[in-house]
């Protein structure tokens, strides 16, 4: 799965006051695209180095440390003349085989968002201040402080012997079969929001729900919690046609395309097809 970076390190914990070095990692986001540099037939981010003229007292957060590089975010106008600096789509970390890249691409993203979501506090509308302690906004007028928000979501592989259910999402970017998804609603047990999205989208009453594992997913500002559960074959299929085109059971062995491993559905799907789930 994408997050899964290994030999190389993702630490997100906060550090407090983090002053800028010159080879700190700059993370530049300017709408879908995110400012790199070439590296060989690669890619890294941008030094601060890299990017001359940026003021001591320009506004730089800081974001996390990826192999014991701090990286930060900054905003506003950067020089980005030097030949081997270039903006290139987010969506390009579907396709990078340096993971640790891809992987701190969509990271920083959640943050860079949800930054740029919190600027004035939605209690009172005064502007926000970055603390300088701890990853939160605070604001200047009613001192309402404001944590980073993540919203959870169930993933369910529904299975019937050697069947599993897999559905046809009208926003899959290619004709993927996936698994049952859906957030968490306030006040729902992650075990109800099982049952309840299994029943809206395919009509199906499910049993034995199990859990697998989980994984962020920071381009929706999501956490993935990963379940197993059994459904009987012989109850009907009622579609939810607003977001699926087609639900089936299909034998393992003989599965339609799937999402690739990045994500938590082409793994548990895989692991399926190779009788490991
Ligand atoms: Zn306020």
């Amino acid at each position: 799965m994408i997050h899964e970076i290994f030999p190389h390190s993702f630490n997100n914990s906060y550090v407090a006051n983090q002053k800028i070095g010159e080879d700190d990692f700059i993370f530049h986001y300017n709408q879908n695209t995110l400012l790199f540099k070439a590296n060989g037939d690669g890619l890294t981010f941008p030094q601060k180095k890299d990017l001359s003229g940026i003021p001591d007292d320009t506004n730089v957060t800081f974001l996390f440390t990826l192999d014991n590089t701090p990286c930060f975010l900054i905003n506003g106008e950067v020089n980005t003349e030097k030949s081997d600096l270039i903006y290139k789509e987010i969506k390009i970390f579907r396709n990078l085989n340096q993971q640790e890249i891809a992987w701190a691409v969509i990271a920083g993203y959640h943050l860079a968002n949800w930054y740029a979501q919190n600027r004035f506090c939605g209690k009172c509308g005064s502007a926000t201040i970055h603390k300088t302690d701890e990853r939160a906004v605070n604001c200047s007028s009613c001192d309402t402080i404001f944590y980073p928000k993540i919203s959870p979501a169930i993933i369910v592989a529904i299975i019937c012997n050697d069947k599993i259910l897999l559905a046809c999402n009208s926003n899959f970017p290619a004709r993927w079969y996936s698994l049952i998804a859906g957030y968490v609603d306030i006040g729902e047990p992650l075990e109800e929001t099982v049952r309840r999205e299994t029943k809206e989208e395919v009509g199906l009453d499910v049993r034995n729900i199990r859990y697998y594992k989980s994984q962020p997913w920071p381009l929706t500002g999501s956490l993935m919690v990963g379940f197993i559960a059994e459904a009987d074959d012989t109850q009907p299929i009622i579609l939810e046609t607003k977001e699926l085109t087609e639900a089936a059971w299909f034998t393992r062995g003989n599965l339609p395309n799937y999402p690739p491993g990045l994500g938590i559905s082409g793994e548990m799907i895989s692991k399926f097809d190779k009788g490991e789930l």
